[in-house]
Protein backbone atom coordinates (compact mmCIF):
# COMPACT_ATOMS: atom_id res chain seq x y z
CA UNK A 1 0.00 0.00 0.00
CA UNK A 2 1.53 3.69 -1.09
CA UNK A 3 0.34 7.22 -1.61
CA UNK A 4 -2.50 7.95 -3.71
CA UNK A 5 -1.04 8.13 -7.11
CA UNK A 6 -3.96 8.33 -9.18
CA UNK A 7 -7.84 8.80 -9.23
CA UNK A 8 -9.16 4.95 -8.84
CA UNK A 9 -12.72 5.98 -8.82
CA UNK A 10 -14.47 8.18 -11.65
CA UNK A 11 -17.13 10.19 -11.13
CA UNK A 12 -19.51 7.61 -12.07
CA UNK A 13 -18.47 5.50 -9.93
CA UNK A 14 -16.38 2.90 -12.06
CA UNK A 15 -12.99 1.54 -11.70
CA UNK A 16 -9.84 1.97 -13.80
CA UNK A 17 -11.23 -1.00 -15.53
CA UNK A 18 -14.45 -0.19 -16.20
CA UNK A 19 -16.53 -2.33 -13.07
CA UNK A 20 -18.59 -0.97 -10.35
CA UNK A 21 -17.81 -0.86 -6.62
CA UNK A 22 -19.14 -4.55 -6.08
CA UNK A 23 -18.24 -5.97 -9.82
CA UNK A 24 -15.93 -9.13 -9.82
CA UNK A 25 -13.15 -8.91 -12.68
CA UNK A 26 -14.63 -11.49 -15.32
CA UNK A 27 -13.55 -14.92 -14.37
CA UNK A 28 -12.92 -17.56 -16.32
CA UNK A 29 -11.87 -21.50 -14.83
CA UNK A 30 -11.38 -24.75 -16.28
CA UNK A 31 -11.26 -28.28 -14.66
CA UNK A 32 -9.12 -30.92 -15.60
CA UNK A 33 -6.49 -28.79 -17.30
CA UNK A 34 -3.47 -30.98 -17.10
CA UNK A 35 -3.89 -34.72 -18.14
CA UNK A 36 -0.94 -35.69 -15.96
CA UNK A 37 -1.93 -34.44 -12.52
CA UNK A 38 -4.84 -37.00 -9.99
CA UNK A 39 -6.84 -33.50 -10.13
CA UNK A 40 -6.17 -29.56 -11.67
CA UNK A 41 -7.89 -26.70 -12.47
CA UNK A 42 -6.85 -23.35 -13.97
CA UNK A 43 -8.47 -19.92 -13.32
CA UNK A 44 -8.50 -16.61 -14.73
CA UNK A 45 -9.42 -13.95 -13.07
CA UNK A 46 -9.16 -10.25 -14.87
CA UNK A 47 -5.21 -10.36 -15.71
CA UNK A 48 -4.47 -13.33 -13.62
CA UNK A 49 -3.71 -16.92 -14.31
CA UNK A 50 -3.35 -19.78 -12.32
CA UNK A 51 -2.57 -23.33 -12.45
CA UNK A 52 -3.06 -25.52 -9.51
CA UNK A 53 -2.38 -29.21 -9.60
CA UNK A 54 -3.24 -32.02 -7.09
CA UNK A 55 -1.45 -35.49 -6.40
CA UNK A 56 -2.93 -37.63 -3.94
CA UNK A 57 -3.64 -39.10 -1.59
CA UNK A 58 -0.31 -40.96 -1.71
CA UNK A 59 2.24 -42.67 0.73
CA UNK A 60 4.14 -39.78 2.65
CA UNK A 61 7.79 -39.10 1.93
CA UNK A 62 9.78 -38.66 4.34
CA UNK A 63 7.99 -41.44 5.90
CA UNK A 64 8.50 -39.49 9.46
CA UNK A 65 6.31 -36.81 8.66
CA UNK A 66 3.18 -39.18 8.07
CA UNK A 67 0.53 -39.03 10.96
CA UNK A 68 -1.72 -41.94 12.10
CA UNK A 69 -5.11 -40.40 12.31
CA UNK A 70 -4.37 -38.34 9.35
CA UNK A 71 -3.48 -37.38 6.12
CA UNK A 72 -1.16 -34.30 5.45
CA UNK A 73 -1.65 -31.43 2.97
CA UNK A 74 1.51 -29.77 1.37
CA UNK A 75 0.75 -26.71 -0.72
CA UNK A 76 3.28 -24.59 -2.93
CA UNK A 77 2.52 -21.41 -4.18
CA UNK A 78 4.87 -20.36 -6.74
CA UNK A 79 5.14 -17.31 -8.94
CA UNK A 80 6.76 -17.60 -12.93
CA UNK A 81 9.59 -15.88 -13.17
CA UNK A 82 7.75 -14.25 -16.00
CA UNK A 83 4.37 -13.19 -13.76
CA UNK A 84 4.79 -9.50 -12.48
CA UNK A 85 6.47 -6.77 -14.39
CA UNK A 86 9.60 -6.96 -12.60
CA UNK A 87 11.77 -10.22 -12.98
CA UNK A 88 10.78 -11.89 -9.86
CA UNK A 89 13.35 -14.63 -8.66
CA UNK A 90 12.38 -18.38 -9.17
CA UNK A 91 13.75 -19.33 -5.53
CA UNK A 92 10.98 -19.11 -3.14
CA UNK A 93 10.58 -15.83 -1.44
CA UNK A 94 9.24 -15.14 1.96
CA UNK A 95 5.89 -14.07 0.81
CA UNK A 96 5.28 -17.03 -1.23
CA UNK A 97 6.01 -19.08 1.51
CA UNK A 98 3.69 -17.56 4.14
CA UNK A 99 1.53 -17.50 0.82
CA UNK A 100 1.69 -21.40 0.76
CA UNK A 101 0.69 -21.78 4.80
CA UNK A 102 -2.05 -19.14 4.17
CA UNK A 103 -3.41 -21.48 1.52
CA UNK A 104 -3.26 -24.63 3.18
CA UNK A 105 -4.83 -23.58 6.17
CA UNK A 106 -8.04 -22.12 4.28
CA UNK A 107 -8.09 -25.48 1.74
CA UNK A 108 -7.66 -27.56 4.90
CA UNK A 109 -10.89 -27.62 6.81
CA UNK A 110 -13.04 -28.68 3.33
CA UNK A 111 -10.90 -32.18 3.27
CA UNK A 112 -12.04 -34.88 5.52
CA UNK A 113 -8.21 -35.47 5.93
CA UNK A 114 -8.79 -37.99 8.52
CA UNK A 115 -10.32 -40.57 5.84
CA UNK A 116 -6.35 -40.89 4.94
CA UNK A 117 -3.72 -41.66 7.64
CA UNK A 118 -0.88 -41.78 6.99
CA UNK A 119 -1.00 -40.26 3.20
CA UNK A 120 -0.19 -36.77 1.90
CA UNK A 121 -1.93 -34.57 -0.62
CA UNK A 122 0.46 -32.34 -2.71
CA UNK A 123 -0.44 -28.75 -4.10
CA UNK A 124 1.24 -27.08 -6.88
CA UNK A 125 0.25 -23.65 -7.33
CA UNK A 126 1.64 -22.24 -10.52
CA UNK A 127 1.11 -18.37 -11.06
CA UNK A 128 1.42 -17.67 -14.30
CA UNK A 129 0.13 -14.04 -14.72
CA UNK A 130 -0.17 -11.96 -11.44
CA UNK A 131 -2.63 -8.54 -11.23
CA UNK A 132 -3.71 -8.93 -7.46
CA UNK A 133 -5.61 -11.16 -5.19
CA UNK A 134 -3.12 -14.10 -6.24
CA UNK A 135 -4.28 -15.98 -2.63
CA UNK A 136 -7.86 -15.97 -3.06
CA UNK A 137 -7.84 -17.14 -6.97
CA UNK A 138 -5.21 -20.00 -6.14
CA UNK A 139 -7.71 -21.01 -3.23
CA UNK A 140 -10.13 -21.02 -5.68
CA UNK A 141 -8.53 -23.20 -8.22
CA UNK A 142 -6.88 -24.98 -5.75
CA UNK A 143 -10.40 -26.35 -4.04
CA UNK A 144 -12.10 -27.13 -8.02
CA UNK A 145 -8.19 -29.63 -8.37
CA UNK A 146 -8.68 -31.28 -5.09
CA UNK A 147 -12.43 -32.32 -6.35
CA UNK A 148 -11.18 -33.05 -9.42
CA UNK A 149 -8.82 -35.09 -8.01
CA UNK A 150 -11.85 -37.03 -6.61
CA UNK A 151 -10.46 -36.34 -2.66
CA UNK A 152 -13.42 -36.10 -0.29
CA UNK A 153 -14.70 -32.40 0.55
CA UNK A 154 -16.90 -31.22 3.17
CA UNK A 155 -17.65 -28.19 0.40
CA UNK A 156 -15.44 -26.31 -1.67
CA UNK A 157 -13.44 -23.34 -0.61
CA UNK A 158 -14.23 -19.82 -2.68
CA UNK A 159 -12.42 -16.79 -2.16
CA UNK A 160 -12.25 -13.28 -3.48
CA UNK A 161 -10.80 -10.07 -1.79
CA UNK A 162 -12.62 -6.24 -0.76
CA UNK A 163 -10.80 -3.20 0.12
CA UNK A 164 -10.28 0.76 0.25
CA UNK A 165 -9.57 2.70 -2.67
CA UNK A 166 -10.24 6.51 -2.44
CA UNK A 167 -11.93 6.20 0.66
CA UNK A 168 -14.99 3.38 -1.16
CA UNK A 169 -14.73 -0.24 -0.24
CA UNK A 170 -14.83 -1.92 -3.51
CA UNK A 171 -14.66 -5.84 -4.28
CA UNK A 172 -11.78 -7.94 -5.90
CA UNK A 173 -9.11 -5.58 -6.08
CA UNK A 174 -6.74 -5.91 -9.42
CA UNK A 175 -2.92 -4.60 -8.50
CA UNK A 176 -3.32 -1.01 -9.10
CA UNK A 177 -6.09 -0.73 -7.18
CA UNK A 178 -3.90 -3.23 -4.28
CA UNK A 179 -0.80 -0.83 -4.25
CA UNK A 180 -2.09 2.50 -4.82
CA UNK A 181 -5.44 1.78 -2.05
CA UNK A 182 -5.67 1.78 1.48
CA UNK A 183 -6.67 -1.62 2.56
CA UNK A 184 -7.32 -5.16 1.20
CA UNK A 185 -8.96 -8.01 2.91
CA UNK A 186 -8.65 -11.31 1.77
CA UNK A 187 -11.58 -14.07 2.27
CA UNK A 188 -12.28 -17.55 1.70
CA UNK A 189 -15.90 -19.19 2.54
CA UNK A 190 -17.28 -22.62 2.15
CA UNK A 191 -20.64 -21.18 1.43
CA UNK A 192 -22.46 -24.47 2.11
CA UNK A 193 -21.47 -24.76 5.87
CA UNK A 194 -20.62 -20.73 5.84
CA UNK A 195 -17.75 -20.92 7.33
CA UNK A 196 -15.08 -19.32 7.11
CA UNK A 197 -11.60 -20.27 6.04
CA UNK A 198 -9.53 -17.32 5.58
CA UNK A 199 -10.00 -13.87 6.80
CA UNK A 200 -6.44 -11.58 6.87
CA UNK A 201 -6.37 -7.53 6.57
CA UNK A 202 -3.78 -5.43 4.73
CA UNK A 203 -4.00 -2.08 5.87
CA UNK A 204 -5.88 0.02 7.90
CA UNK A 205 -9.76 -0.08 8.59
CA UNK A 206 -12.73 1.21 10.56
CA UNK A 207 -14.75 -1.26 12.68
CA UNK A 208 -17.77 -0.20 9.88
CA UNK A 209 -15.30 -0.99 6.75
CA UNK A 210 -13.92 -3.67 7.96
CA UNK A 211 -18.00 -5.32 8.20
CA UNK A 212 -18.73 -3.43 5.00
CA UNK A 213 -15.53 -5.14 3.16
CA UNK A 214 -16.15 -8.70 4.75
CA UNK A 215 -19.50 -8.96 3.95
CA UNK A 216 -18.73 -7.62 0.01
CA UNK A 217 -16.08 -10.06 -0.19
CA UNK A 218 -18.38 -12.77 1.18
CA UNK A 219 -21.05 -11.96 -1.38
CA UNK A 220 -18.05 -12.69 -3.84
CA UNK A 221 -17.04 -15.55 -2.76
CA UNK A 222 -20.98 -16.67 -2.93
CA UNK A 223 -20.85 -15.77 -6.83
CA UNK A 224 -17.42 -17.69 -7.50
CA UNK A 225 -18.55 -20.98 -6.02
CA UNK A 226 -21.75 -20.71 -8.08
CA UNK A 227 -19.13 -20.04 -10.96
CA UNK A 228 -17.27 -22.88 -9.43
CA UNK A 229 -19.81 -25.27 -9.22
CA UNK A 230 -21.28 -24.91 -12.95
CA UNK A 231 -17.62 -25.56 -14.27
CA UNK A 232 -17.38 -28.67 -11.95
CA UNK A 233 -20.95 -29.86 -13.51
CA UNK A 234 -19.99 -28.78 -17.31
CA UNK A 235 -16.81 -31.67 -16.94
CA UNK A 236 -18.45 -34.28 -14.93
CA UNK A 237 -22.22 -34.35 -16.81
CA UNK A 238 -20.23 -34.42 -20.08
CA UNK A 239 -18.35 -37.39 -18.83
CA UNK A 240 -21.23 -39.09 -18.13
CA UNK A 241 -23.55 -38.23 -21.27
CA UNK A 242 -20.44 -39.38 -23.43
CA UNK A 243 -20.23 -42.82 -21.18
CA UNK A 244 -23.66 -43.77 -21.77
N1 LIG B 1 3.44 -8.65 -6.96
C1 LIG B 1 4.53 -8.27 -7.73
N2 LIG B 1 5.75 -8.82 -7.45
C2 LIG B 1 5.94 -9.73 -6.43
C3 LIG B 1 4.84 -10.08 -5.65
C4 LIG B 1 3.61 -9.53 -5.95
O1 LIG B 1 4.40 -7.47 -8.66
O2 LIG B 1 7.07 -10.20 -6.22
C5 LIG B 1 2.12 -8.08 -7.31
C6 LIG B 1 1.22 -9.15 -7.94
O3 LIG B 1 0.46 -8.57 -8.98
C7 LIG B 1 0.33 -9.55 -6.79
C8 LIG B 1 0.15 -8.21 -6.10
O4 LIG B 1 1.45 -7.64 -6.14
O5 LIG B 1 -0.88 -10.12 -7.24
C9 LIG B 1 -0.37 -8.26 -4.71
O6 LIG B 1 0.40 -9.10 -3.92
P1 LIG B 1 -0.04 -9.56 -2.47
O7 LIG B 1 1.19 -9.93 -1.72
O8 LIG B 1 -0.98 -8.56 -1.88
O9 LIG B 1 -0.85 -10.94 -2.74
P2 LIG B 1 -2.16 -11.19 -3.62
O10 LIG B 1 -2.99 -9.92 -3.60
O11 LIG B 1 -1.67 -11.56 -5.01
O12 LIG B 1 -2.85 -12.33 -2.94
Amino acid sequence: MSQKLEKLIDKKGLRLDGRKLDELRSIKIEVGALSNADGSAYIQQGKNKILAAVYGPKELHPKHLALPDRMVLRCRYHMAPFSVQERKSPAPSRREIELSKVIREALEPSIFIEYYPRTSIDLFIEVLQADGGTRCASITAASLALADAGIPMRDLVASCAAGKVDDTIVLDLMDTEDKVGTADVPVALMPNLNAITLLQMDGILTLEEFEKAVNLALEGCRKIYTMQKETLKAKYIGVKEVEE
